[in-house]
């Protein structure tokens, strides 16, 4: 029986760049990948949706050129040209993954993997089993079709959303989370009628409600039709393959496509993980402490698998302290909070740090700053879009405990903003900052007055 130091099962974000540390450090590895290498942000996340966002963005562009003296003809969009132009970098993407792990010395299987005994893996289709000393599930997640509704196989998920033979006339997508919420954006854009239909009576629950309700009003104003409060009921098939969609509130609409978005859940099915008493949590997630280690000994779970914070940064860092702690005698765990991250909508959201409802929820007392304004941009386009940015401000300690921002480029400013913020950063840190001007980004630090506090 073949014999490795490390196992890793599943080449997405966390486990490509744990088993290319752990062999850096010495270690024998082995990768096993059953779909394509890469992972869901490569092959059918954050990549291609990233490209596809920036395709929705260009329509506004052509449009306001003539606000800035170009004259451009009539924009036509071709659905089949992005999405294969796509799939084509995301080949030459996957390829690099590849190239990254041969490089590094890493064996790739291209096969499933599951657990038959403790440090044993078996090929599923090759039935070869390999002796392990350490096993890393690093087997991310998969969309979920729900609510489980007559008809509800007549969806698609995002899984499906890029390989779509025509671009529809009309979607309906359903939730109200960042994947509902981008790829909203993104077909509305692309001249797609969508309506979003979600639970809640408001989007992306758990964000800034200063943020949520400007961009629920932005949703609206860039031309979706929400259908807030109301679920989905059943699902019809009609003649020419349109989608019949009831709703709770009775009432019934008509789409092409049907995106379901309501969640993720983690890939443990049938990974025969209770062969060996690997403990999950009640959605089906691996349990692991700070340092990602189950409660069997030699066996570790990053990403999505754990349903911690299911970000691609997040998964690879989660990866990497891991190969750091085990193989290279430099133990380390990966901390939670704060962690910046962006909903890429039109307009875009970036946030890091704690909203001001988690904040009073904590008990803090806090200083409240906050701008809206209509960028330079759109004051020669006639735009309505407005920029909006908050600082949450700990009135005790000075200390900025969340910047928030809806707007052009939201997640880039923040992300540099994140620095700052994770080195714990005060108001009076800001406000000695210089302004960079003409920028949006200036705001952040010429805000004066607090509007409560
Ligand atoms: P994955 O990347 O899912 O990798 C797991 C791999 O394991 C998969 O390739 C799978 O095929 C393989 N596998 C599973 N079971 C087995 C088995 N038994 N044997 C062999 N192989 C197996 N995050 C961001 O930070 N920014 C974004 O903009 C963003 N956009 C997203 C957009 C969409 C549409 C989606 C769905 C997700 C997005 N995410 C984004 C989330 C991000 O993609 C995930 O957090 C990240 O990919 C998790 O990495 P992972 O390594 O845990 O799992
Ligand atoms: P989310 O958890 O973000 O959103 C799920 C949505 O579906 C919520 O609005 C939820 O409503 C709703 N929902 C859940 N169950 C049901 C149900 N049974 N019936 C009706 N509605 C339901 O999941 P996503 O799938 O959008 O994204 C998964 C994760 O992937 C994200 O949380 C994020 O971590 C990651 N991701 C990150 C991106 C980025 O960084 N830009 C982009 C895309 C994904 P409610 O709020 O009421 O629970």
């Amino acid at each position: 029986m073949r014999q490795v130091d490390l196992f890793v099962i599943g080449a997405g974000s966390g486990g490509v760049r744990a088993a290319r540390i752990a062999a850096g450090h010495g270690a024998s590895v082995m990768i096993a990948e059953e779909d394509r290498i890469g992972g869901t942000c490569v092959i059918r996340g954050c990549v291609p949706k990233k490209l596809y966002v920036y395709a929705s963005r260009l329509g506004d562009d052509i449009a306001d050129a003539a606000s800035f003296g170009w004259q451009v003809g009539p924009a036509r969009f071709d659905w089949p040209t992005l999405r294969d132009a796509v799939a084509a970098e995301v080949t030459r993407l996957s390829g690099l993954y590849r190239k990254g792990l041969d490089g590094a010395g890493v064996a790739i299987v291209e096969d499933r993997a599951v657990v038959t005994a403790p440090g044993t893996v078996r090929l599923s289709r090759s039935g070869e089993s390999i002796k392990a000393r350490h096993i890393l599930i690093a087997t991310g997640g998969h969309p979920v079709l729900e609510p489980v509704i007559p008809g509800g196989q007549l969806g698609i998920t995002s899984n499906e959303v890029f390989h779509m033979p025509v671009l529809p006339a009309r979607m309906v997508v359903v939730g109200g989370g960042y994947i509902a919420l981008e790829f909203a954006c993104v077909f509305a854009r692309l001249g797609v009628k969508v309506t979003l239909v979600h639970r809640g009576d408001n989007v992306l629950r758990g964000f800034d409600e200063d943020i949520r309700t400007r961009l629920r009003d932005a949703l609206a104003l860039g031309g979706i039709t929400l259908a807030l409060g109301r679920t989905i009921t059943r699902m019809d098939e009609l003649a020419g393959g349109v989608r019949q969609v009831s709703l709770s509130d009775g009432s019934v609409t008509e789409a092409e496509v049907v995106l379901v978005a309501t969640g993720r859940r983690a890939n443990t099915g049938g990974l025969g993980l209770d062969s060996i008493g690997v403990a999950l949590n009640a959605d089906g997630s691996v349990r692991v402490d700070a340092a990602s280690a189950t409660n069997v000994p030699g066996v570790h779970a990053v990403g999505d698998v754990t349903n911690r914070v299911n970000l691609t940064p997040v998964a690879i860092r989660e990866g990497h302290a891991f190969a750091d702690s085990v193989f290279g005698g430099k133990p380390w765990t990966v901390s939670h909070s704060p962690i910046a991250t962006a909903v890429f909508t039109t307009p875009e959201i970036g946030t890091i740090g704690i909203s001001e409802q988690e904040a009073l929820a904590a008990g803090y007392q806090l200083r409240i700053f906050d701008t809206q304004f209509r960028a330079m941009r759109a004051t020669m386009t006639g735009r309505e879009d407005r920029t909006y940015m908050k600082l949450v401000v700990d009135a005790g300690t000075d200390r900025v405990l969340g910047a928030h921002m809806l707007g052009p480029d939201a997640g880039e400013i923040i992300q540099s903003l994140g620095v700052a913020i994770t080195m714990g950063a005060t108001k009076a840190d800001f406000d000695r900052t210089m302004a960079l001007h003409p920028s949006a980004a200036e705001e952040f630090v010429t805000m004066r007055s607090p509007r409560k506090g």
